[in-house]
């Protein structure tokens, strides 16, 4: 298929309308962020075409960019704030990132696969978001307790529990936001932090690739 002349800003609008607002995603400033950032972007070039299908594409390194409305669903389920400083373990394409960016989130996001940083950073300097977002190379599998607290965390990468220290690394209000199970197949957990308690709510099931590291699968 010809890529070369598709109209992305139709397929972005249809994909906002058809595969997040129809299904469920209600805030307007998520609707609005994933209808100004670019997926065709974040995608191989061979798979621009598909950019807006309802579906996670590969990456480089053996990586996903997620569904678009998974990026959705965990975006809003972090109700992210202007200003607010989100941690991010799972940079990959870098669109998630972008999301948040574009929502006035400052963001450090972390991967352990050292080839996808050079191009994601590339992806968000020309968007005009590399001041938003610093990613950095390392085991995110534990967070990043240097930084906390985290007004947000969200990991997009599979745990087979929620790891340890997360939940502390978040400040007061805060949701961590994680696929948590076994390799094949998750459940989308939100965790809101009340004080020194924790509420969990799961928000049904998904599909990501593993968290590997010391909090995640093989630590
Ligand atoms: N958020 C990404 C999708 C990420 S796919 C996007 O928008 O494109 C999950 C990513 O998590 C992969 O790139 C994988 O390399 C990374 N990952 C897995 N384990 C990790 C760890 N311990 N620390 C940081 N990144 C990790």
């Amino acid at each position: 298929m010809r890529s070369g002349r598709r109209d992305f800003g139709r397929d972005r609008a249809a994909m906002v309308a058809m595969q997040l607002r129809d299904r469920g995603i209600h805030d307007e400033r998520v609707l609005g962020a994933m209808g100004a950032i670019p997926r065709e972007a974040f995608v191989e070039a061979q798979d621009r075409s598909f950019a807006y299908a309802d579906e996670a594409l590969p990456i480089e390194a053996g990586q996903t960019i997620s569904q678009p409305y998974m990026v959705a669903r965990m975006t809003e389920l972090l109700d992210v704030q202007p200003g607010e400083r989100i941690l991010e373990i799972g940079t990959g394409s870098g669109y998630q990132a972008a999301v948040l960016a574009k929502l006035g989130a400052r963001v450090t996001s972390i991967e352990r696969q050292a080839e996808l940083v050079p191009p994601a950073r590339a992806r968000l300097r020309d968007l005009g978001l590399g001041d938003l977002v610093e990613v950095r190379v390392a085991d995110g599998s534990l967070g990043d307790p240097g930084g906390a607290p985290w007004d947000g965390i969200i990991v997009t990468a599979a745990a087979p529990s929620i790891p340890a220290g997360l939940r502390d690394q978040l400040a007061d209000g805060g949701h961590l936001v994680i696929p948590v199970g076994p390799r094949a197949r998750q459940i989308l957990m939100d965790v809101t932090r009340h004080g020194e308690e924790w509420s969990e709510r799961p928000d049904g099931a998904c599909v990501f690739v593993p968290l590997i590291g010391a909090g995640g699968f093989g630590g």
